[in-house]
């Protein structure tokens, strides 16, 4: 965070300091947001700005990373990738593969198009040891339309009171317990599909974005 702001992040603020903002689960605010819901832009913007501003940086663009190269003794030497010139090789004493997640490999998920675990792969054939591999974030609240795509309903709504309702009244809340972790959300979604009380979980429930108080 202090490097973000002396690279000049413009976090949102409430009396000089950094306003904080609760996730699900969370049991203290410590979620800091720019320009309202203009987090991820922000941020990318300055990250953008101080590596071209970094001489030492060379940067190469819309090129497609398809293998990692290795030698004899299972070191990687370097990549071969593609971009709209065609194939080339890039020699590399090190290499640091940032390519994302894998969330593209489930039907339903609110991760990027270009989550599709390919950096992972590309590591598991040149030798690499994964691990963690079973850890994947799963939002459990998304606008479920057929057909759109599957919009994350960001968790800090429920940070800032929002609360899961039955479809069928908005009377009956889903939880009691003030804002429960993204897991406790998407265990009472599956147990209530087990118990045949709703054919889809998504479809059962609303969000009310009035605050409580
Ligand atoms: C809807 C949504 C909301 C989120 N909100 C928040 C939030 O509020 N706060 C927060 O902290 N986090 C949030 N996250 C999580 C956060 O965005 C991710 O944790 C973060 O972006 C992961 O960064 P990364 O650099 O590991 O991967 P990515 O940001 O996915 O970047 C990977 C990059 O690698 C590139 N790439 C992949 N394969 C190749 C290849 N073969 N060759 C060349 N390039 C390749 C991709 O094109 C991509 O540009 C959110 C995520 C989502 C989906």
């Amino acid at each position: 965070m202090k490097q973000l702001l002396g690279w000049g992040t413009e976090f949102d603020q409430i009396d000089g300091h950094i306003a904080t903002t609760l996730e699900g689960g969370h049991t203290h605010a410590r979620v800091a947001h720019a320009h309202g819901d203009e987090t991820g832009r922000i941020i990318a913007e300055v990250l953008i700005r101080e590596i071209r501003e970094n001489p030492k940086i060379k940067i190469i663009e819309n090129f497609y990373v398809i293998d990692l190269l290795t030698n004899d003794d299972n070191e990687c030497i370097g990549i071969i990738g593609q971009d709209n010139r065609g194939r080339q090789i890039i020699w590399s004493a090190n290499t640091i593969l940032a390519t994302g997640g894998a969330g593209q490999l489930y039907r339903e998920t609110t991760n990027p198009e270009v989550a599709t675990g390919d950096g992972i792969a590309m590591a598991y054939r040149a030798g690499a040891v994964l691990q963690d591999l079973e850890f994947m974030q799963f939002h459990p609240t998304t606008l479920y339309i057929a057909g759109a795509s599957r919009a994350l309903i960001t968790e800090t709504l429920r940070g800032e009171g929002a609360v899961l309702f039955r479809r069928s009244t908005l009377r009956q809340r889903i939880f009691c317990k003030k804002i429960p972790a993204y897991f406790r959300v998407v265990r009472k979604f599956r147990h209530r599909r087990q118990q045949g009380l709703d054919s889809c979980p998504p479809k059962c429930t609303l969000y009310d974005w009035r605050r409580k108080d």
